[in-house]
């Protein structure tokens, strides 16, 4: 039955996969970059974000010179930040552990910040053509699916299992291409929500197919419960310049920029008295102030609002003042970059 399915995917997979620019090519600085953009993001998003960075940095020598901020910019949007910085600093990990050459061995890839073990296997195989079966979202699926395992694919023993059952699938003849024919098959055929069995040409051997519990698997355990925050942004303005910080690297959007920031418990708007004794400056006027629908992350839903304001003078040195128009060239959250978008900087009036 082994041999069955790897015959089939592999043939599946000639007919149906994707042209991708890692795949054609695949030298493993680019299997890295798309594995690590791919991580928590789908192709047909993380596909134009490769594009910018293989043209930024055609090499890992490029990236690892670069200036971390400018990384963070051309990854803008695109969420999960600690991986544009743990890029970057894999890069200098390659650079100086390695001579600037990708390590070839799974242990030696593992050593890189940022990949954990799904990464060296698929780095380690598709690149180099070593025998490590990957298992990510879409390969357990597939897997789970194909053999009826009907436990909950948060329990680590069902991992285990997924793993083992993975690394015996795995066709050691050419595991680059059966762990791309894998993924693909998962992104493609074996869909979350309704696949079309009746196309797949592993209906025969399919378990949750034979059983009927196909829309059931896999089984999830409930979600975790998402957290509401709540940010107050101050849009501080002063004579052509307005005030920004940069984020801590441990809590959402590590190392991005954005406006003066009160986060409290309450979608209620702040007074102005309330906002000057939060950050050193003194408002003149307050030109408006917006609540933003909300914004939802992964776990996390954040309800904004932003004051505009023109303030006195600042003679804090703590408090960074850019000019207007250099703030495009800083990497914002999504968010704020959505709202600058749609409003005016200065009056907060709404653009459409
Ligand atoms: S038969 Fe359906 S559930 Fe089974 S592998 Fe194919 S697409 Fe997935």
């Amino acid at each position: 039955m082994i041999e069955v399915m790897r015959n089939e995917l592999s043939k599946w997979y000639q007919k149906h996969k994707r042209t991708l620019p890692w795949r054609s090519e695949p030298q493993p600085y680019f299997v890295w970059l798309s594995e690590i953009i791919l991580q928590q993001t789908r192709v047909e998003q993380g596909l134009s974000y490769f594009n910018k960075f293989a043209e930024a940095y055609p090499n890992i020598e490029g990236l690892a010179k670069a200036d971390l901020d400018e990384v963070l910019k051309l990854w803008q949007g695109l969420g999960y930040y600690s991986r544009a910085r743990n890029l970057h600093f894999a890069a200098n990990q390659v650079m100086n552990e390695f001579e600037g050459k990708f390590p070839s061995t799974y242990d030696d890839i593992l050593k890189l910040k940022g990949v954990g073990s799904y990464t060296a296997a698929a780095i380690s195989s598709i690149a180099y053509n070593q025998p490590h079966a990957v298992v990510d979202g879409n390969v357990i699926r597939v897997i789970t699916r194909l053999f009826g395992i009907s436990e909950s694919v948060n329990q680590s023993a069902t991992l285990k299992k997924i793993q083992a059952l993975a690394d015996e699938l795995l066709n050691e003849l050419n595991p680059s291409e059966h762990n791309q024919a894998m993924m693909e098959f998962g992104a493609l055929q074996c869909v979350p929500k309704n696949p079309n069995c009746e196309v797949c040409p592993l209906a025969i051997v399919c378990l949750a197919r034979a059983n009927g519990t196909v829309s059931g698997i896999p089984l999830k355990d409930k979600k975790i419960k998402r957290r509401a925050r709540y940010f107050h942004y101050i849009i501080a303005i002063n004579n052509g310049k307005v005030i920004i910080s940069q984020r801590g690297t441990n809590d959402i959007w590590g190392g991005l920029f954005e406006f003066p920031l009160i986060e409290n418990d309450s979608v209620d708007f702040l007074t102005p008295s309330q906002l000057e004794s939060s950050f050193p400056i003194s408002i003149k006027s307050l030109l408006k102030v917006h609540s933003e629908k909300k914004h939802v992350l992964s776990h996390q839903d954040i309800h904004a609002n932003f004051y505009h304001l023109e303030i006195d003078n600042v003679n804090d040195e703590k408090l960074n003042l850019v000019a207007l128009s250099d703030l495009h060239t800083f990497a914002l959250p999504r968010l704020i970059d959505r709202y600058l978008e749609n409003h005016d900087l200065i009056s907060g009036e709404n653009r459409h």
